[in-house]
């Protein structure tokens, strides 16, 4: 399709074919025909990047009389930045279209300025909720007479807590007024007020509803809580090239983050809501111009900021709400180009993660964070990279290049790079050569059986690794010992359950069980001080698993917590002659609770 087929005014054309624009972006495809040709309100789930300020924009200069000095278009936007943004692209389409006039006002500016601009009516008036009301009061600005209402980022509107000022402003205008709502997400208050303040209107969706853009990655890093600003250097060392904002919660995290980067010489910036207003447009321009790479914002603060080309999103902490995180990460990946949002979390927050996976339908993946020596490798590489593409001034050096050939005569080329590597690298060397491991391990299966066996040992069944040993005791079936007995024996012997007790095998005259080699000597121990049953190692006998291969080992789950309580022990034990009295105790009972003390 192209914009010849969408029926736009010649001057609007003309204008548009100046701005290079070849052909429509899908939100202006599915939007303008359907404004310019039918009459229901339309409600667009569009993220900033997408085209949209032209979807709603060509067609509204399309349908305005310029002839009439009324205000016939108001446009609502939640900033400073995106009004001024939004008249500059307005006033470039309109270029060619005689005696048409847009005002922008918002607050944070001299209102004089701009009622002086309101003396003569505009046509299209684009405003921030605030700073309209206050006009509106003045009776400086008549919607009265208005067709168009535009509600632009509706969603941030709201987030930014203009709800009451956007009624107050709806009521404030004719009934019969088409409404195009555009919003990058979609929560249930947008859909209350297209409920309540739109007609039967059309909903339009570029890409997936509160999705994120297709061409950004999600990945995150799980850390220690207190680790994160190491990882933000690792994530920026990694990536030599990075233009990304860093989001933080708060202020004071936003000034501490950027203090620390640019203390420890990052090429960075804060931007938050204790600058002035001149200062933030200072700091926006020059991250606009890249003399900034890593922008350190709070979410209210990035509003408004229109970077196009950002590499990374880094969540410094994760927002609680998905919408948040939707916006965060729809600041990267635009206009076709790939993007990475960045999570940098801790255990706590894992759940977090899952969330936006089913929210989002996107997969996060996780990352191990880089340790020195990879950055060390990207940094080289990154310098060797930058040697080869540098712009050489043959000129500006010929006076010199003689005496420098003269006075490095003597090193050969590996000698000449390895120091010209090093002058560069050596503080990249320095810092991370003994840089920790920031990676939490994670519960893998091993460790988990480990924790599974502690936990065994309070009462559970558990499993531990490691090598068995197979132990004996002169206790058979002729005493009548079950494996349950033997369980509840070696109990009361020890004293504690941490002891696991693996494969029990009972003959007539003696019980065999296993126990892994780190436990045994406390396991002798105990029968040796609490005891008259002697236990011994099996001699010559492997342990009974590595007899009999895969055979299940008794109790189903082989290292089987021993769960046994003392009333629960069979009433056979009476078969054997010691059982009445605790035998196995005896001229050991002080030792015994002495030990149980301890
Ligand atoms: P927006 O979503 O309105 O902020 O637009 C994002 C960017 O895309 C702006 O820089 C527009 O100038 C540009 N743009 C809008 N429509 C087109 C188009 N049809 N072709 C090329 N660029 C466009």
């Amino acid at each position: 399709m192209t914009f010849r087929e969408l029926n736009l005014k010649d001057e609007i054309l003309s204008a548009i074919e100046e701005l290079g624009y070849e052909q429509p972006m899908p939100v202006q495809e599915k939007t303008i025909p359907f404004v310019l040709e039918q009459s229901a309100d339309v409600v667009a789930l569009a993220q900033t990047g997408t085209g949209k300020t032209a979807a709603f924009g060509l067609p509204l200069l399309n349908l305005i009389d310029p002839e009439t000095e009324q205000v016939q278009a108001l446009v609502l936007a939640p900033t400073r930045e995106l009004c001024i943004q939004i008249t500059n692209d307005l006033k470039n389409y309109a270029k060619y279209l005689k005696g048409v006039r847009i005002v922008p006002v918002y607050g944070g500016e001299d209102i004089r300025v701009q009622l002086r601009q309101l003396d003569h009516t505009p046509q299209i008036v684009v405003a921030t909720p605030g700073r309209l009301i206050d006009l509106l009061k003045r009776g400086k600005v008549n919607l009265e007479h208005i067709s168009f209402l535009v509600l632009d980022e509706a969603d941030e509107m709201l987030n930014m807590g203009f709800k009451e000022d956007i009624e107050t402003i709806l009521e404030r205008t004719p009934e019969d007024r088409r409404t195009m709502l555009f919003s990058a997400t979609m929560p249930k208050e947008i859909a209350a007020i297209a409920r309540n303040y739109m007609k039967d209107f059309e909903e339009i969706t570029v890409g997936t509803k509160n999705a994120g853009a297709e061409n950004v990655e999600h990945i995150y890093y799980l850390c220690q809580a207190k680790q994160r600003y190491e990882v933000l250097k690792r994530i920026a060392d990694m990536n030599p090239d990075i233009y990304g904002i860093v989001f933080c919660r708060t202020r004071q995290e936003t000034k501490e983050v950027a203090e620390k980067l640019m203390n420890d010489g990052y090429n960075a910036d804060a931007l938050h809501g204790d600058l002035s207003q001149a200062q933030r447009d200072t700091v926006m321009k020059k991250f606009r111009e890249r003399h900034i790479q890593l922008l350190v914002a709070t979410d209210v603060a990035a509003r408004g900021l229109d970077v196009s080309d950002l590499t990374h999103v880094i969540n410094y902490n994760l927002p609680d709400d998905v919408e948040v995180y939707t916006h965060r990460s729809g600041r990267t990946g635009r206009a076709g180009k790939k993007g990475v949002s960045v999570s940098i979390i801790h255990s706590k927050e894992k759940f977090k993660i899952k969330q936006l996976e089913r929210t989002l339908k996107k997969t996060f993946e996780k990352r191990p964070i880089p340790n020195g020596l990879e950055v060390c490798k990207k940094q080289l590489f990154h310098l060797i990279n930058r040697m080869q593409q540098v712009e050489v001034n043959e000129e500006q050096i010929a006076p010199y290049i003689g005496q420098i050939m003269n006075q490095l005569e003597y090193l050969d080329k590996e000698e000449l790079l390895k120091r010209f590597v090093s002058l560069e690298f050596n503080r990249f060397l320095d810092y991370y050569k003994d840089a920790p491991d920031l990676n939490i391990p994670e519960k893998t299966k091993e460790s988990r059986e480990k924790r599974e066996g502690r936990e065994g040992r309070a009462g559970g069944r558990g499993k531990k690794t490691g090598e068995k040993v197979r132990l004996k005791i002169k206790l058979g079936d002729q005493e009548g010992i079950t494996p349950k007995r033997l369980l509840g024996i070696i109990n009361d012997v020890t004293g504690d359950k941490s002891i696991s007790i693996g494969s029990i095998e009972i003959t007539s005259k003696f019980s065999f069980f296993d126990v892994y080699a780190d436990q045994v000597n406390q396991l002798l121990t105990a029968f040796s001080r609490n005891s008259n049953l002697q236990v011994l190692e099996a001699k010559g006998s492997k342990s009974f698993e590595e007899r009999r291969g895969e055979r299940r080992p008794f109790g189903g789950d082989d290292w089987g917590g021993r769960r046994e309580r003392r009333d629960e022990r069979p009433a056979r034990r009476e078969r054997h002659p010691d059982f009445s009295d605790k035998p196995w105790r005896k001229g050991r009972e002080r030792n015994y609770s002495g030990a149980r003390k301890k």
